[in-house]
């Protein structure tokens, strides 16, 4: 569905409305050419050479034959030629380049080589070869651009597996005890078509100028009306009849341009790397102050005012972060819990700038070390690029969700730490990087030797701890982790929960651990905020937290702690669906799921409410102990 969709969302800018059009009315012309009421293509019924005229608006050629009608009918031919071989092509490079990238070892090995031999040698003279040796009909045409075009279908699709067969999905489903050819087909196969999909577009175009070639070489069906022979044929009378051959070579040019525009276009929408571009230019324009200030040294590290982040889908925006505030001091500790979908992932990558390409800001300003990188909604730009860039992953890092996801499958953690080290200190060379990566793992407890592994040769707790190298490469001052325990199992969860905290204090890092798992977060935090549909609704010291609850949905979370020390009881479990904020809101957006909601919950949005000098609660009723409680 969702490559049926990206069409779509590709043809919003006049070049690819445009181009779009081209090709869909080519396919309306070419189906409906017998019903179009036309002179037969072939019929020499006219009088030869006539120029362009209310009978012939084409004119005719040498033969008397219609010009527009044999356009329209080498519309048909071109068209065929450009599906039936991308198609064939595309097939074949799919099957191969899944079965070299998901096999891997020798199977790998002597594929890519045959690829390769392929792909050096030049396309359109094997294409002459193969139709010089077995013939020149439209079938030999099709099959000789798909048999030489495929290898580089498959080199995509390849690259695409080997992305794609390390996922936690695909080890699951093998886990799971599915077969490698089910889990090819349903799991991997599905994900990378995209790219080639918008490489097939651009292949259509490649074959319809080979065939057209073939045909002007005369070496196409030379019983089929086709644009190349049309084309070879009035080259030799271009002075006495011109439009012979411009009409067929703008025919021409006119489908394989929109062709190629096309499959950039959907090439656009499908790739989120390039829509980020689009999507930025949509939000507001960033703000320029100049060359970068001196950073202020009693500053706090992060200083978030406000901060506000939608995510613009079809039905409509989803305020994901929605006025967020919070200070946190250098060597500090916050730790952002809330249910999924709460907005705290949303909120850690919106400090970063490193949000989904849908995402957009609309209102805040986020300054780390009294170094403004958001103004009022926009982003700040010093210096002539983007002020995060000077902050993110030398002064704030962070750690992401899923290992298996951040750390590229095909390259060794030694290839990824070394590069991203340069990319900050390209003055250094790679002995400094791999003597800065070995006093981490050192650090962090993972042998050197483990430098050299690939990703998968790792275990899950493994993984993370490169990831915590990673973040930790060039000596930030403040560290986000991103649930960064997720998907390990509980044993695991606290060693790695215990090392970030030790490598805290050690390091005097300050840390933001967003997470949904309260007890983690007690254990590792000075502060907690919890978030609660975009919003924080309670924020605190942690022992005031676990303490002095006075949000309803903060004493919701606590209910679903059990203890080890208390008497027994049953867990709580928090009723309803969380609030998805959109649109006008009007009230609480904790009111549908609150024992306690008034009225005036309902009809009044709750402002924060100072419990005490560092204890805030967005509820109407946070001071009434009593009320809360209840
Ligand atoms: S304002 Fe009302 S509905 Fe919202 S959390 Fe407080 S008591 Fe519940």
């Amino acid at each position: 569905m969702a490559l049926l969709r990206l069409p779509l969302g590709a043809v919003r800018t006049p070049a690819l409305a445009v181009s779009a059009f081209v090709v869909a009315t080519a396919i309306v012309v070419a189906v409906a050419a017998p019903w179009l009421g036309l002179p037969d293509p072939d019929a020499m019924a006219a009088m030869p050479y006539q120029s362009p005229n209310a009978q012939h608006w084409f004119g005719t050629d040498n033969f008397g034959r219609d010009v527009l009608s044999r356009i329209v009918w080498g519309t048909r031919l071109a068209l065929i030629v450009a599906v039936v071989s991308s198609l064939a092509s595309s097939i074949l490079g799919i099957v191969l380049g899944s079965i070299s990238g998901y096999f891997g070892g020798w199977v790998d090995g002597v594929m890519s080589r045959t690829f390769d031999v392929f792909l050096l040698i030049p396309t359109f003279f094997l294409v002459l070869l193969i139709v010089a040796l077995f013939g020149q009909g439209l079938q030999y045409t099709m099959v000789a651009i798909a048999l030489t075009t495929w290898p580089r279908s498959a080199r995509i699709m390849r690259s695409q597996v080997l992305s794609l067969k390390s996922r936690v999905y695909v080890q699951a489903a093998l886990a799971a005890g599915a077969s490698h050819g089910w889990v090819l087909s349903r799991h991997v196969v599905p994900n990378g078509l995209a790219p080639i999909v918008t490489d097939g577009t651009i292949l259509m175009g490649f074959a319809i100028l080979t065939e057209a070639g073939l045909s002007f070489l005369g070496l196409g069906d030379q019983n089929a009306v086709s644009w190349g022979r049309m084309i070879f044929e009035g080259q030799r009378q271009l002075r006495i009849a011109p439009w012979l051959s411009i009409f067929p070579g703008l025919a021409l040019l006119l489908l394989v341009a929109s062709l190629n525009l096309l499959g950039d276009g959907l090439n656009q929408a499908m790739n989120p790397q390039l829509r980020r571009q689009s999507i930025r230019a949509k939000g507001k324009p960033p703000v320029d102050l100049g060359p970068p200030k001196a950073e202020d040294a009693g500053a706090p590290i992060l200083d978030v005012r406000g901060l506000k982040m939608e995510y613009r889908l079809p039905k409509g925006a989803i305020r994901a972060v929605d006025g967020v505030d919070f200070q946190l001091p250098r060597g500090g500790s916050l730790g952002v819990v809330g249910e999924s979908g709460c907005g705290k992932s949303s909120l850690g990558a919106a400090l970063l700038q490193v949000m989904a390409p849908n995402a957009a800001y609309t209102a805040g300003d986020v300054s780390v070390a009294g170094r403004p990188i958001l103004k009022d909604g926009q982003v700040v730009r010093a210096g002539g690029r983007d002020a995060v860039m000077d902050v993110r992953w030398t002064r704030v890092s962070i750690i992401f969700q899923s290992a298996m996801n951040a750390l590229n499958p095909v390259l060794t953690v030694r290839q990824q730490l070394v590069e991203a080290y340069r990319l900050h200190r390209p003055a250094e060379d790679e002995a400094a990087a791999v003597a800065r990566i070995e006093d981490l793992f050192d650090l962090i407890g993972i042998p050197r030797r483990r430098m050299t592994a690939y990703p998968h040769e790792l275990s899950g707790g493994m993984r993370q701890r490169v990831m915590i190298a990673l973040s930790l490469l060039h000596e930030p001052d403040l560290v986000i982790a991103d649930e960064p325990t997720t998907a390990l199992d509980v044993l695991i969860q606290d060693q790695i929960l215990g090392e970030i905290d030790a490598l805290r204090r050690r390091l005097g890092l300050a840390l933001i651990l967003i997470s949904h798992d309260m007890g983690a977060v007690a254990e590792t935090c000075d502060r907690v905020a919890v978030m609660y549909a975009g919003e924080i609704v309670e924020i605190a010291p942690t022992h005031v937290i676990f303490g002095d609850p006075r949000h309803p949905y903060t004493r919701a979370l606590m209910g679903g702690l059990p203890t080890v020390t208390g008497p027994k009881r049953p867990l709580e479990t928090l009723a309803g669906e969380p609030f998805t904020p959109t649109g006008d809101i009007v009230g609480c957006r904790f009111a549908p799921r609150c024992a306690m909601a008034t009225d005036r919950c309902r009809a009044e949005a709750p402002a924060p409410t100072a419990v005490s000098a560092d204890h805030l609660a967005r509820c109407h009723y946070a001071l009434e102990r009593e009320a809360v409680s209840a």
